[in-house]
């Protein structure tokens, strides 16, 4: 497969993607998917690694960001489509449990495979289908060096957690909740190139305090982690064999 020299990041939010791009010195690239999908993309390079960072925009009826999967699939396609990289980074926010020993703005990133938790078919066949299980790269050099936390990740469309939900992220074996993973790695896994997740946390979904209000007073801390977090590997990942991650 070679040496990595693209990445393409994928975010939902603008506030999760604007502290990196300012930090990194992206620049906006105009309509990059024409001018009926709400998608931005910003163009730069980092440590020499080209890198184009999509986030999904802002919802036209509802005025809020596209976050969930859907709109995770389709940035993750046409962001494939349009700039053809060598992997796959999606990036973000993300629930934990606190039972996992994982803190308030750390970063994580995936390991084995990527789930939905809130798929439930129960006929034979389409009730794996349902759960997905879509690889991550393994990339235990890039984690030793850069003294990553690891942990499995679940998807789901929504913010809040039912029974139903809670029983499949444990069987999931998952530490970390969030709305896009599992899409952006679905489209990936199809499209033939490697994927990878980092999340860092915004809220434990194991106590008792509300997960949007614990989302807005972290959302800052866990951004800027990310972005530190995000140029560590990057710079990391510039040329480096593919297969030695
Ligand atoms: N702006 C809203 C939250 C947006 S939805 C608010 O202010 O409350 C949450 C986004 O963060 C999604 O993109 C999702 O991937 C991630 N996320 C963070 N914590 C989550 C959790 N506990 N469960 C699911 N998604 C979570």
């Amino acid at each position: 497969m070679g040496q990595i020299r693209k990445l393409i990041i994928v975010m939902a939010m603008v506030a999760e993607a604007r502290p990196f791009i300012e930090s990194a010195g992206l620049t906006k690239l105009d309509a990059p998917f024409g001018n009926c999908l709400p998608m931005q993309a910003y163009a730069g390079q980092l440590d020499g690694l080209a890198v184009r960072l999509v986030f999904n925009g802002t919802d036209p009826r509802f005025n809020v960001d596209n976050v969930a999967t859907q709109p995770a699939a389709l940035a993750t396609y046409a962001a494939i489509e349009r700039f053809k990289p060598d992997i796959v980074l999606n990036a973000g926010t993300a629930g934990a449990f606190k039972d996992a020993g994982l803190e308030i703005g750390e970063p994580v990133l995936a390991t084995g495979s990527v789930s939905f938790h809130d798929r439930r078919i129960p006929i034979p066949g389409f009730d794996r289908y349902g759960k997905g299980g879509y690889p991550c790269l393994p990339a235990p050099n890039m984690v030793r060096a850069l003294a990553l936390k690891t942990g499995t990740i679940s998807t789901g469309n929504s913010l809040d957690m039912c029974p139903e939900d809670l029983a499949a992220i444990r069987e999931n074996r998952a530490v970390i909740k969030e709305m896009e993973a599992a899409a952006v790695a679905w489209v990936a896994w199809l499209m033939q190139t490697p994927f990878l997740a980092v999340k860092t946390v915004t809220d434990f979904i194991d106590n008792h305090e509300s997960v949007p209000e614990q989302f807005d007073k972290n959302l800052a801390l866990a951004v800027q982690n990310l972005g530190t977090c995000l140029k560590q590997m990057a710079a990391f990942m510039n040329n480096r064999d593919i297969n030695r991650l």
